[in-house]
């Protein structure tokens, strides 16, 4: 009965309760940092990044605990009764950070902790007939701790592992902490306990907020996307040239071939048809194009720039080898006709084609080169394509 009132005035405390809001807090704090550091690194691999990642969460989670410890002398008045609240968050938020984030640091955190705690430290202990326990429970506590270190993947797949491993965690570091601290038995299985629930808890926080950055990435999909004909975007666009720009340039035995097209008098569709017909047209243009340049298997791949204007890049293709594929494209608009109400509309493009040289400085003057490649096509009288300022005019068969 002891044991039950005791518990229950535990937890009735407003400290347990600052002590666990804090330690929530801290946790979300080093989720949001371990996710966002990860999703950089995943867009822009470095060695050296990594590494400066890695101890920047080290020193994270570091201050996180120099906080919760803070926290702890401020509700306790600097006195260590209910030590064991602070000692079960500490131990919350190592073990979560263990579970969270792939770096050695944290292993080491992990591994050092022990004998960071001033008692830990007080090698009179060594007589004590209690150092085989120390030394059992910190053999454990090590073996568990490399154990999370190296399966983290299977962890989190498989929740029984998952929370027998915490078990034997928790009840290491309740070892070791009884060790110096004299905590009655059933103090240390309540102890164990509520670190499970606080884990059980984190962990489902932990989920949560997977699902909803999982979630992002859906939205990235509608970021990147055209609404309107469901091709690749301008946004999308700007950043594949980002990407590319830099690596075709360092690579110059690889080619990199733009083409950028154009609807000739678009505006005609708008103003005869109306702006939905227009649309239409924007749809059949950008789809015909897409399911060409994919069964023609071109590796070629489609944005909307803007308005009624495409872009086209070919990846390790030479501008003479994607001569074929711009005829292509032609013909496969003209054999796939748009008709509104039984009258098929003709539908005609330009098209500017041009390869990535030596002597361009940046994307820049690749566009640009593009760009007056495609105004050339129709200052040409439209329905045809420049390639290197060569104008041909597509036979509408
Ligand atoms: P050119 O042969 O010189 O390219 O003539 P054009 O009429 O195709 O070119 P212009 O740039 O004068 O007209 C483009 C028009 O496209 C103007 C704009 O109102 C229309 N437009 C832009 N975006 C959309 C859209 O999403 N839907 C529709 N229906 N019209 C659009
Ligand atoms: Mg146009
Ligand atoms: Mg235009």
């Amino acid at each position: 009965m002891n044991f039950i009132q005791n518990t229950i005035d535990d937890y009735m405390k407003i400290d347990s309760t600052i002590i666990t809001l804090v330690t929530i807090g801290l946790i979300t704090l080093i989720t949001i940092l371990a996710y966002s550091l990860e999703r950089y690194l995943v867009s822009h691999p470095s060695t050296y990044l990594k590494i400066f990642f890695h101890l920047l969460e080290g020193f994270g989670l570091a201050l996180g605990m120099a906080i919760l410890q803070k926290t702890f002398h401020i509700v306790n008045h600097g006195s260590i009764n209910n030590g064991w609240l602070y000692a079960n968050a500490q131990m919350t938020i190592m073990l979560y950070a263990l579970y969270l984030m792939r770096n050695r640091i944290t292993l080491m955190i992990n591994l050092v902790m022990p004998f960071v705690y001033h008692e830990a430290s007080n090698f009179q202990r060594l007589e004590s007939y209690k150092f085989p326990y120390f030394v059992i429970a910190y053999l454990v506590l090590m073996g568990v701790t490399i154990y999370f270190y190296l399966n983290q993947d299977k962890l989190i797949n498989n929740a029984r592992k998952y929370i027998l491993c915490q078990a034997i965690y928790g009840v290491s570091w309740w070892l070791l902490l009884w060790v110096d601290h004299n905590f009655e038995f059933y103090r240390i299985l309540d102890m164990v306990l509520v670190f499970l629930i606080y884990m059980a808890i984190i962990r489902y926080c932990e989920r949560k907020m997977q699902e909803t950055l999982n979630g992002y990435d859906h939205l990235k999909v509608a970021v990147n996307y055209d609404e309107l004909t469901g091709i690749r975007n301008r946004a999308s666009f700007d950043k594949t040239v980002k990407d590319i720009y830099q690596t075709y340039n360092d690579n110059t035995n690889v080619p990199l071939t733009i083409a950028m097209l154009d609807i000739d008098r678009f505006k005609k569709f708008n103003d005869t048809f109306g702006h939905s017909t227009g649309d239409n047209v924007l749809r059949h243009v950008a789809n015909t194009m897409e399911r060409t340049l994919f069964l023609k298997n071109t590796q070629g791949q489609i944005f909307r720039f803007g308005g009624e204007e495409f872009i086209i890049i070919f990846r390790g293709k030479t501008t003479q080898e994607c001569t074929p594929i711009i005829v292509d494209l032609k013909n496969s608009l003209t054999d796939s006709p748009l008709f509104l109400n039984g009258k098929q509309l003709d539908v005609n493009v330009s098209f500017g084609v041009t390869q990535l040289k030596d002597s361009d400085k940046s994307f820049k003057d690749l566009f640009e080169r593009v760009d007056s490649y495609l105004y050339q096509s129709k200052n040409s009288g439209r329905n045809s394509m420049t390639v290197e300022g060569q104008t041909t005019k597509f036979d509408n068969k």
